[in-house]
């Protein structure tokens, strides 16, 4: 059973994460997804479905588009499909306790030209991204013979899609709900509308702030947000004003 490392790390009745079920349909073939998890350290969830379970890494630098970099996945255990759109908050005394993002979502090809499975035996499985965020073709090669064994780099490759210099704290924010890491620490609704949202790649970031880590996104609110919700937008503007957030260790 692939999913009884993922059980067998969680109670289910103390956590709001999935318990393997049947997903079977919920999610198109072939989906992908990225999580932002807030836990002891910031990082990324990179999850392909693969054979029925999400195969998943975890990435402290997150994934890039810029093909110069090369970040390090940890290989982690499989998660069940139904762990494919959470998003929400693991309470303290949990395994990864903290805020989960669905940073990330869509599809993927799958390339080279032999079965996922043989791929990852082999170490080295490429793929091509459909997502919001992450597109174009991107590697995952495991080192071998380096620390515990479960250490992978993904890698994109240098295609259309490719942009240097890409910068992922300009992208953090929920592809489900629109919401940045705090609001979803905090339990606020969701903050846009799905229109809304699909234009937020677009957002321009104030290139005087480039070292900030925004926990906010307060600096950029989506032009098409509604004025008239009126809980979200006070505690929008209230964070608006508020001095940068608290550096958090990313470093991982
Ligand atoms: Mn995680």
């Amino acid at each position: 059973m692939p999913l009884e490392e993922y059980a067998s790390k969680r109670k289910f009745e103390n956590t709001p994460e999935p318990a393997p079920g049947s997903a079977e349909g919920k999610f198109p073939p072939h989906y992908f997804c990225v999580q932002r998890h807030d836990a002891t350290r910031l990082h990324y969830d990179f999850r392909l479905e693969i054979d029925g379970v999400l195969k998943s890494w975890a990435v402290p630098k997150g994934p890039s588009l810029d093909p110069a970099l090369k970040h390090l996945a940890a290989h982690v255990e499989d998660h069940p499909l139904e762990y494919g759109d959470f998003e929400g908050n693991i309470p303290k005394g949990n395994y990864g306790a903290g805020s989960v993002m669905l940073w990330d979502a869509g599809t993927f090809e799958l390339l080279g030209g032999v079965a996922a499975d043989a791929q990852i035996a082999r170490g080295d499985l490429k793929f091509r991204l459909h997502g919001e965020k992450l597109k174009g073709e991107f590697a995952l090669v495991h080192m071998k013979n380096r620390g515990k064994g479960n250490e992978w780099l993904l890698i994109k490759k240098r295609d259309e899609s490719a942009a240097p210099g890409w910068d992922i704290e300009a992208h953090a924010y929920s592809v489900l709900s629109g919401r940045t890491q705090e609001e979803i620490a905090r339990n606020l609704p969701a903050r846009e509308s799905k229109r809304a949202r699909a234009g937020a790649s677009d957002r321009v970031w104030e290139s005087s702030r480039p070292n900030t880590r925004s926990t906010g996104g307060s600096t950029a609110p989506a032009p098409a947000t509604p004025k008239k919700k009126s809980m979200s937008t006070s505690n929008r503007s209230s964070r608006g004003s508020k001095a940068p957030a608290k550096p958090k260790s990313r470093t991982a």
